[in-house]
């Protein structure tokens, strides 16, 4: 029997710069790739969703990586205990004893537990469970206050993040080589499953379903970013967010390039970072409010007006854009995230939670910590979040950052006709009202 090494990509497609695979390959035994369509998530999903398809088409060139580099990458449908346990079995019949299982850490809530229950099974196999901080360049537990306990205001974060990094002996930022070939062990498994034998319409891997995402980063890009990055006619933002969300890019990477061109994007990486840190430290806040007192607000049941804001169908073409932008590409720019979660939040005085599901269906890039923290920010809940009081009016957003209504014309070409809906509810009555209503039930009872 040999002994060999398990990692087990999650949301990491990719050997480069990936630090819990290069510590399976240091450890020295020759190293087996493991992933897993986990049936617990995969199962909510309808049948055309092109986060399957990225997610399969990554898979499907990582395998063809280990495969020219000499190893393999075991692939598995199931549920992730079960598979795992399948792989294990798997290797022992061929010889190979897996003795250590690596991955990079999650810090949400399911993976959370479901490593828990890995780890449980690891140590009564005797094999040895070793999780890396991968997804962020500072985990959770790095940055915190000096009394121990976590940030909940991002600028001290950020302050500290920056502190700590500096005060490492490591740079946190340094980046690790892919593994040669020479550290893998080569085996066999079953043949990458397809899209429809998991159930998904074949569509969900047509790369057209990604193209906002798909160009290469240019430094350029990053160099005007804080000039450009508020303008939704343009693409002035990096699109990263989906590739940090499964990892078909390195965070250090791309925090590197932060430093060298651009503070201020450099900061909404951080920001990202900080959203993962509230998650994990208060795993509550991912479906009740962070600050529990506007759970008292009695949000309005408005299903009608719900459906016309899913639809970009309210008669405001800033919110009606976004809208039909994030149901046609599967992305919307940040400010107009903002502008459509406050209207949703505030004029229509509907829960954040319908708001903040409708946008995990349809986000290509969603990430449970950034959009919950996204959603509270603008519905005033979260940890440090827009005040109550503050309620973005969507006519200056949009003479401020598409003052041509060049965005709007893209996604509303009815706009400026007849044909355009009339607004579903008017802004100065809706802001009073949403005002009245937040005060009213934050009142200290
Ligand atoms: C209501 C709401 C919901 C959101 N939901 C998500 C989500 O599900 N997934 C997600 O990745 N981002 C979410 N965001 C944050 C932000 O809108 C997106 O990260 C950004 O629009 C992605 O485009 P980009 O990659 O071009 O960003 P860039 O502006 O180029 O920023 C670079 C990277 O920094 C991170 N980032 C930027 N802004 C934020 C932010 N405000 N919070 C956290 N990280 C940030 C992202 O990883 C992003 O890819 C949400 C924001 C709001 C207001």
């Amino acid at each position: 029997m040999s002994t060999v090494s398990l990692f087990w990509h999650r949301r990491d497609l990719r050997l480069e710069d990936n630090l819990g695979l290069a510590a399976a390959r240091n450890a020295g035994h020759p190293v087996v790739g493991f992933f897993c369509f986990d049936r617990h998530i995969l199962n909510r999903l309808p049948a055309l969703d092109r986060r399957v398809g990225f997610i399969h088409h990554h898979v499907e060139r990582l395998q063809a990586s280990y495969h020219s580099d000499g190893g393999t990458l075991l692939v598995a449908h199931g549920h992730p205990l079960e598979s795992l346990q399948s792989a294990v079995d798997q290797l022992r019949q061929q010889g190979s004893d897996v003795a250590h299982i690596h991955a990079n850490r999650d810090y949400a809530p399911y993976p959370v537990k479901r490593d828990a229950e890995i780890g449980q099974w690891c140590h009564a196999q005797g094999i040895t469970f070793h999780l890396h901080d991968d997804h962020v360049v500072m985990p959770p537990e790095a940055v915190l206050k000096d009394d121990g306990t976590p940030y909940t205001v991002f600028t001290p974060y950020s302050r500290k993040w920056h502190k700590v990094r500096d005060a490492m002996a490591h740079d946190p930022l340094s980046t690790v080589d892919s593994p040669g070939a020479g550290s893998w062990a080569k085996v066999t498994g079953a043949a990458l499953p397809s899209l429809t034998d998991m159930g998904f319409d074949a569509e969900s891997g047509n790369p057209e379903g990604w193209k906002a995402f798909d160009f290469p980063l240019q430094d350029a890009t990053i160099k005007r970013y804080e000039e450009r990055r508020d303008i939704p006619s343009q693409t002035g933002t990096t699109r990263m967010s989906l590739h940090l969300r499964f990892g078909t890019v390195s965070i250090r990477a791309l925090a590197q390039r932060g430093m060298a061109h651009s503070e201020k994007w450099l900061t909404e990486l951080i920001w990202r970072e900080f959203y993962q840190a509230i998650l994990h430290h208060f795993p509550h806040s991912a479906s009740d409010a962070f600050r529990a007192k506007y759970d008292r607000i009695p949000w309005r049941q408005d299903e009608d007006g719900f459906a016309a804001w899913c639809a970009g169908q309210t008669g405001y073409p800033l919110v009606d854009a976004g809208m039909r932008e994030l149901n046609t590409t599967g992305f919307m720019h940040n400010r107009v995230r903002m502008v459509v979660a406050s209207f949703l939040c505030k004029h229509l005085l509907v829960d954040w939670r319908w708001g903040e599901r409708y946008f995990a269906e349809k986000l290509l890039d969603y990430e449970l910590a950034s959009n919950v923290g996204g959603w509270q920010w603008a519905s005033g809940s979260g940890c440090d979040a827009a005040p109550y009081f503050r309620v973005f009016n969507p006519e200056s957003q949009m003479k401020k950052f598409d003052p041509k209504g060049v965005y709007v014309k893209k996604w509303v070409p009815e706009w400026g006709t007849a044909d355009y809906a009339a607004p579903i509810v008017e802004h100065k009555m809706a802001r009073q009202r949403a005002i009245d209503t937040y005060k009213a039930a934050l009142a200290d009872a």
